[in-house]
């Protein structure tokens, strides 16, 4: 039989905005449950280093979260490692099945799922994920040493994975399919500047190429997006990093969403369209994107879930009184 587990606070996903509303639901005495999710830690387990986090000019993306955990566990926060797999909105309490069985019951729901990485789309990028097509570098970069890699894409993203990958690879082409990069100006400039990398503007990738056995990638075709003319690159590994879509599923049918998938929230606020719903971080929050802004968010987030139970209870003593008054 499944466990059933019932919290006043249920918090989503263990990323920047997940930890830090575990941090402030914890110490307004709210004893929150926080699932973390596929990936514990969530986007920063991925990259190197983080420049960005105020207090600290450089912290490694895992270990800043390893801390981040830490903080939230040593408030009071409960971590469990599992998977929400069904969340039912429709009632309260709410309603949360996970991948381990346990069924959770929450008066309210924060939720932190973040954002997973785009693909290209195409048939033979599927049909090599894995056999040298990944969209982490931290994750595969060690398996490309010496190797020629392409990066596709034109953000911060692409351009931290490229200079990354100069650590293994002979030689980094990134492919943009403009002549301008969205990356931090500061991160162009390194771009520019290494010698292993060189970049392939007005390309996008039409077909990676390679062998069925064993399977690997051996080129990737490029086509220029003004003449349609294909130019075939060597490379035995293709890190894609076109960005992230919202990891909005769980509750696609249920809450309202907007710009291609993000959760909706209140101006200001981290509301949802349902009352007791809350929403932080990537999952809402389709300009800015960052650790911090998501951090913030949680912060956000917990106070609001703190706000929306104290009116509940102060609403259920005023019903409880009412019957008292009138006899
Ligand atoms: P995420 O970090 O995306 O975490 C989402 C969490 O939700 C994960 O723990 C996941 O396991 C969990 N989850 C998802 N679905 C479920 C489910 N069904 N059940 C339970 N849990 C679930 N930002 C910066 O400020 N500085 C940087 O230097 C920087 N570098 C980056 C480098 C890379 C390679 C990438 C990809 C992003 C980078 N970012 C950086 C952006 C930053 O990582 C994100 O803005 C931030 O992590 C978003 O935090 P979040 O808490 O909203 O979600
Ligand atoms: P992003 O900023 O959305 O950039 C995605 C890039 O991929 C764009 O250059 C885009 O091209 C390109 N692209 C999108 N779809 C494509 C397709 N189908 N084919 C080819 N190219 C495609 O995503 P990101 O770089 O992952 O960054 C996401 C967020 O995380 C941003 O807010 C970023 O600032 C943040 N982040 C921050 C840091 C940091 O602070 N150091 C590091 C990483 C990420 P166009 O430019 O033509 O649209």
């Amino acid at each position: 039989m499944s466990e059933i587990r019932h919290t006043r606070v249920l918090i989503i996903g263990s990323g920047p905005a997940g930890y830090t509303a575990a941090v402030y639901a914890s110490r307004a005495m709210l004893n929150p449950i926080l699932v973390q999710g596929l990936e514990p830690g969530g986007q920063l387990t991925t990259t190197t280093e983080v420049e960005n986090w105020p207090g600290d000019t450089h912290v490694m993306g895992p270990d800043l979260m390893v801390r981040m955990e830490a903080h939230a566990r040593a408030m009071g926060a409960e971590i469990i490692q599992d998977i929400i797999t069904k969340l039912d909105l429709s009632n309260r309490p709410f309603t949360a099945q996970s991948d381990s069985g346990t069924v959770y019951t929450a008066d309210t729901v924060i939720l932190a799922t973040g954002a997973r990485a785009k693909w290209l789309g195409l048939a033979s990028e599927e049909k090599f994920k894995g056999f040298g097509v990944s969209a982490c570098a931290t994750c595969d970069g060690f398996f490309y040493r010496g190797a020629d890699i392409v990066v596709v894409g034109g953000g911060n993203t692409a351009v931290e994975e490229a200079l990354f990958l100069t650590n293994f690879a002979s030689k980094v082409t990134l492919i943009h399919r403009r002549d301008t990069l969205r990356a931090e100006k500061i991160m162009q400039d390194r771009l520019f500047k290494h010698p292993k990398v060189s970049v392939l503007w007005h390309h996008e990738i039409e077909e990676v190429v390679g062998a069925d056995n064993p399977p690997g990638v051996e080129a990737v075709r490029a086509r220029d997006v003004r003449s349609g003319a294909i130019t075939e690159i060597p490379a035995r590994g293709v890190f894609i990093a076109i960005g992230h879509a919202p990891a909005s599923d769980l509750v696609k049918d249920q809450l309202e969403l907007h710009h291609g998938g993000y959760v909706k929230v209140k101006s200001g606020s981290t509301e949802t369209s349902i009352p007791g719903v809350f929403a932080a971080g990537d999952l809402t929050d389709h300009v800015y994107r960052q650790a911090v802004t998501s951090a913030g968010m949680g912060c956000m987030a917990a106070l609001d879930a703190e706000e929306f139970l104290a009116a509940q209870e102060a609403q259920g003593a005023t019903n409880a009184l009412a019957p008292a008054a009138a006899e």
